[in-house]
């Protein structure tokens, strides 16, 4: 029997690291499948746990021995699935979650019509501003990046299966499990 796949995306600081780490303690049989970037590492962030950090070099060499199911410029960096992990987990029948941007998620939905993809939306543009500021992991440039992203994110949530608004977070944590169940 093979797993199915789920695609959690939306703007950033919406809530969707929160919302996926919930999912992986609550979910029995659901994995996570780790992401290639090219940003650098934040403080605290170990190399094959939260990312595999690789460099620009790699990354480019990934995408021509076409080794990524889906991948993405991102702010100022590249991001992207490794094909293989996801195919290996699916056929071992473990349902996988991926929390990928906007562009990369519509790719997946191309590759593979049958992943179920989620939208975390927020409650309003300047909750998100408040929850992506207390965070307090972007600078004031970075910050300005991502907010302007959002909007062009939000505006793409319609060609999702599911929108989740992360307004109360255990809410939000009930309608994923539900979705995902
Ligand atoms: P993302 O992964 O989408 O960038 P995070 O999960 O890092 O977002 O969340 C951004 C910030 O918002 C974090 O500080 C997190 O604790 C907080 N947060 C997440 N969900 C909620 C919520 N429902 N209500 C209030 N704060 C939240
Ligand atoms: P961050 O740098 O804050 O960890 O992530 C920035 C953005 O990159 C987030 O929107 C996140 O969902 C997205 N992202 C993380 N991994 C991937 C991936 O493998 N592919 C794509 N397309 N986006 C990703």
């Amino acid at each position: 029997m093979t797993g199915k796949l789920f695609v959690l995306s939306g703007p950033s600081g919406v809530g969707k690291g929160t919302l996926r780490e919930r999912a992986l303690k609550d979910i029995p049989g659901l994995v996570y499948s780790i992401s290639c970037t090219t940003r650098k590492p934040r403080e605290g962030e170990t190399d094959g746990v939260e990312y595999r950090f690789i460099s620009r070099e790699k990354f480019r060499e990934g995408i021509s021995q076409g080794l990524f199911l889906e991948y993405a410029h991102v702010h100022e960096d590249f991001y992207g699935t490794l094909k293989q992990d996801v195919l290996n987990e699916l056929e071992s029948g473990h349902d996988v979650l991926l929390e990928i941007d906007v562009q990369g998620a519509l790719q997946v939905k191309e590759k593979m019509p049958g992943a179920v993809l989620v939208f975390v939306a927020p409650p309003s543009i300047e909750v998100l501003e408040r929850r992506l500021r207390g965070r307090k992991t972007e600078s004031e440039d970075a910050l300005k990046v991502r907010l302007n992203n959002a909007l062009n994110e939000l505006s793409l949530k319609d060609r999702y299966d599911y929108v989740v608004v992360n307004d109360d977070l255990d809410s939000a944590c009930e309608e994923l499990r539900k979705i995902i169940s």
